[in-house]
C-alpha cells in the first residue's frame, strides 16, 4: 500500500489481507479503492473515444526510475522528426527536468507533477491532452511516474501499454512484478551497450517476461548508440 498518495496497488484478483472479517476499516478502504477505480476506469474510456476522434495514438510507458524513458523518448523524436507530430506527458514527482530534455529534442511537452503521488491517472491525462490540443494523426506519449507497480492497474485511455527495462536491473524483473508484464503489449530491454559489463541475460528476461504474458513482444535497443531503434520505430508504425 502507497501510504503517501493512498493509491491502491491492489490486482482484482488479489485476496484483500484483511484476516480478520470483523476488520470494518479494511473492507470500508476496499470499497473506496473500488469506487476510484471505476471512476478513472471511465475517465480513461472518455480519453481513448477522445483519442480515436482525434485519431491520435497513445502509449502508456512504464519502468522503474532510471530504466530510460525520457532517453528513449528523445532518441524516438529525432527519428520521427518531419515524419509526425509527437506529443510527450511528462510524469514525475517533482521538477520539469523531462519536459525540458523532451521539448528540446523537439516535441511539445506538458509535464504533470504528481506530489507525493506515485503513479498517473486518466483524469490527470485528459488535462494535459487538453493544453496540448494535439494534431490529428499524432503519436502521444505517456511517460508514467517511475515505478513498475500500481501504474500498471490505472488505465490512462492509452493504445497500449509499453513496459521498459534496462540491463542494469535484473533479468527476472517480469517475474518480481508479472502485473506490469501482463498488462504491457510491448517490453522494450534498454542499453543493450552495457551487456558486456553486467550479468543481465536478455534470453532469460524475455523467456520470463512470455511466461506472465505470451502475447508480449520483446524489443533490445539502446537510447545511447540507438542499436534495436529500427524494430522499435517499426513496431511504432504498424501501431497507426
Ligand atoms: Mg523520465
Ligand atoms: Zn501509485
Amino acid at each position: 500500500m502507497c501510504t503517501d498518495c493512498g493509491c491502491h496497488p491492489h490486482h482484482p484478483d488479489d485476496t484483500p489481507h484483511t484476516g480478520d472479517p470483523g476488520d470494518g476499516y479494511a473492507s470500508r478502504r476496499l470499497l473506496v479503492e473500488a469506487a476510484a477505480t471505476a471512476a478513472n476506469d471511465e475517465t480513461a474510456r472518455h480519453n481513448r473515444e477522445a483519442f480515436r476522434r482525434q485519431r491520435l495514438t497513445a502509449l502508456n510507458l512504464m519502468s522503474s526510475p532510471g530504466a530510460g524513458k525520457t532517453s528513449i523518448l528523445e532518441r524516438t523524436i529525432r527519428h520521427l522528426a518531419g515524419r509526425r507530430p509527437v506529443y510527450v506527458i511528462e510524469g514525475d514527482q517533482q521538477t520539469r527536468n523531462d519536459a525540458e530534455r523532451i521539448e528540446r529534442a523537439g516535441a511539445t511537452a506538458v509535464q504533470i507533477n504528481t506530489g507525493s503521488g506515485c503513479h498517473l491517472e486518466a483524469g490527470m491525462v485528459a488535462r494535459a491532452v487538453e493544453r496540448l490540443d494535439p494534431l490529428p494523426g499524432g503519436l502521444l506519449f505517456i511517460e508514467n511516474v517511475g515505478n513498475l507497480v500500481c501504474p500498471a492497474m490505472f488505465d490512462l485511455g492509452e493504445q497500449a501499454k509499453v513496459v521498459i527495462i534496462s540491463v542494469t536491473e535484473g533479468d527476472d524483473k517480469p517475474e518480481k512484478y508479472p502485473y506490469m508484464f501482463r498488462a504491457a503489449r510491448l517490453c522494450l530491454i534498454n542499453k543493450t551497450d552495457l551487456l558486456p559489463y553486467v550479468d543481465f541475460d536478455p534470453g532469460r528476461c524475455r523467456q520470463l517476461a512470455r511466461a506472465v504474458n505470451p502475447h508480449i513482444t520483446c524489443i533490445e535497443l539502446s537510447a545511447r548508440t540507438g542499436e534495436g531503434f529500427d524494430a522499435w520505430l517499426q513496431w511504432l508504425s504498424g501501431l497507426a
